[in-house]
């Protein structure tokens, strides 16, 4: 199956498919990391993205599909494949259906992981980086053990100008646009399920495994 994660920064997919990942064996593909190795790896698509990455220029959606399709063959046969990240917009999905259909394969479910914007906004709003070493906390969810102060090599904490309130604001609106016209894409095709994300990550992770292995959620 091939099947696709939606949700806002903070609704935690990374946590969930990671768990997903452990309990059920399903494999994440996610398009940041996909485009990422592939840089590394200069592969004839990797090298083509590395081109538009020097300039600073998005890396076009042919190219991005071309190597997530790459990155899905790569999983064994019969295991359910998670696409994190991509597609973001309506012209995407419908790009990676006509690829995907090419092939014989297609989106068989869409799982999109609600969380109501001010409780998005605010999860990311506590999120602190350490100045030294890069480590990330959270104030509420994983704080360090001296405010404001690294666990690890006792650097200052700080918040990244990208986690200031004003601009997780505006980067969760945009994404809101985007987000729901994808959903009425999927919905339409009647497979889009819908999970409440509010929940601690446990609670979650139960309610995502009765959608992806009924049978071991109720035993
Ligand atoms: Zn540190």
């Amino acid at each position: 199956m091939n099947i696709i994660l939606l949700g806002p920064q903070g609704s935690g997919k990374g946590t969930q498919a990671a768990l997903l990942n452990a309990r059920v064996g399903v494999v994440q593909v996610a398009s940041g990391d996909v485009l990422r190795a592939a840089i590394q790896s200069a592969s004839p698509l990797g090298l083509k993205a590395k081109s538009y990455y020097d300039v600073g220029e998005l890396v076009p959606d042919e190219l991005v599909i071309g190597l997530l399709i790459e990155a899905i063959d790569q999983v064994p046969a019969g295991t359910d494949v998670l696409l994190d990240g991509f597609p973001r917009t309506v012209a995407q999905a419908r790009a990676l259906d006509a690829a995907l259909a090419e092939r014989g394969s297609t989106i068989d479910k869409v799982v999109e992981l609600r969380l109501p914007l001010d409780v998005a906004k605010e999860r990311l709003s506590g999120r602190l980086v350490c100045r030294t070493c890069g480590a990330v906390y959270n104030e509420r969810t994983r704080p360090p053990r001296v405010p404001r102060v690294c666990d690890i090599d006792g650097g200052p904490l700080y918040q990244r100008a990208d986690d200031y309130p004003e601009a997780i604001e505006k980067r969760l609106k945009i994404w809101e646009r985007e987000n729901d016209a994808l959903v009425g894409y999927y919905e339409s095709r009647g497979i889009l399920e819908r999970v409440d994300a509010q929940g601690s990550p446990e609670d979650v992770s139960r309610d995502l495994l009765a959608i992806f292995a009924p049978s071991d959620a109720s035993a």
